[in-house]
């Protein structure tokens, strides 16, 4: 995967940041992480891609990116990636709460309990573990930022979506508000990025693993934006910018990337146009 940028105007936007990425080592953590290596930022990738993890760190020099495995349900595999970020790179100044997983169930009735369970262990108790082991490094350094990968299924419902998925990504908006109004007074900054689909692994797995491209046909057919396609670099794109000085004031955003499909239904104006065509 790669990230574009304009070489003629181009500015390190991180340089001297360090970032740890949760779920870094594939789709949208993986972009991100590249993206912030381009920008000046040292990156640890915490991820459970044993094989992918350290093929990058191989690819992009392990001065700029490191590979910790790291299940984000487990308090000491967080706990161990942002010490090794702190004792690596001197400091950890963006924590990126970006690993998760979807529901395969759709319907309560026949849900399975664990798998609910599992759905809000790592989406939620995850992202809850990456903040209170970051908050510990960020509090005496009264400086950083904690963000949060949520989705549009964190302002909207969604019968495609499952249960667990939607009630997860709500949950973490309440859960990044509350630690930003906790965290403000140490200068810690904390806000989400709320996209719509993305053609990632997490949406192309579950089809069999159709094309990406295929993936994003599905999805531009239902999508309320016509004419461009959401891809993982426009996600690491607002990473990037609430990560960098430039969004310094903000904090307890939901930036939702979703070409507007969050402000409308198109249920009634689809039967309109279907009885006028
Ligand atoms: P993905 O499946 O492509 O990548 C997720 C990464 O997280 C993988 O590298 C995986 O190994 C890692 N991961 C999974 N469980 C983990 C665990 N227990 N501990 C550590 N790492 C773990 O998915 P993605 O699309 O890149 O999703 C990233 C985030 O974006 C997720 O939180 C997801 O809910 C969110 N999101 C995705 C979409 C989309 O359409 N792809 C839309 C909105 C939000």
């Amino acid at each position: 995967m790669s990230c574009n940028s304009s070489t003629a105007s181009f500015q390190r936007r991180l340089e001297g940041k360090v970032a740890l990425i949760t779920g870094g080592a594939g789709g949208i953590g993986e972009v991100t992480a590249r993206l912030f290596v381009q920008h000046g930022a040292k990156v640890v990738m915490a991820d459970i891609q044993d094989a992918h993890g350290p093929a990058i760190v191989q690819e992009l020099g392990e001065d700029n990116i490191s590979y910790v495995h790291c299940d984000v349900t487990s308090d000491s595999d967080v706990g161990n990636a942002v010490d090794l970020a702190v004792s690596k790179y001197g400091k950890l100044d963006i924590m990126f709460n970006n690993a998760g997983i979807s529901s395969p169930d759709l319907h309560i009735v026949t849900s399975n309990d664990e798998r609910f369970k599992r759905v809000l262990d790592v989406n939620i108790f995850g992202g809850y573990l990456g903040s209170k082991h970051a908050a510990r490094v960020m509090i005496p350094a009264k400086k950083g930022c904690i963000l949060f990968t949520t989705s549009v299924f964190s302002v909207i419902a969604g019968a495609d979506a499952g249960h667990a998925y939607v009630t997860s990504k709500h949950a973490l908006v309440g859960l990044a508000k509350n630690l930003g109004v906790e965290l403000g007074q140490f200068g810690i900054r904390v806000n989400c990025i709320s996209p719509h689909g993305v053609a990632t692994p997490m949406l192309t797995r579950p089809f069999g693993d159709l094309e990406k491209e295929k993936v994003e046909e599905l999805i531009a057919m239902g999508s309320n934006l016509k004419g461009a396609v959401l891809e993982a670099e426009d996600v690491a794109q607002a990473a990037l910018y609430l990560a960098s000085e430039e969004s310094k004031y903000v904090s307890g955003l939901n930036l939702i990337i979703d070409g507007g499909y969050s402000t409308t239904n198109p249920s009634m104006s689809n039967i309109l146009k279907n009885l006028s065509s």
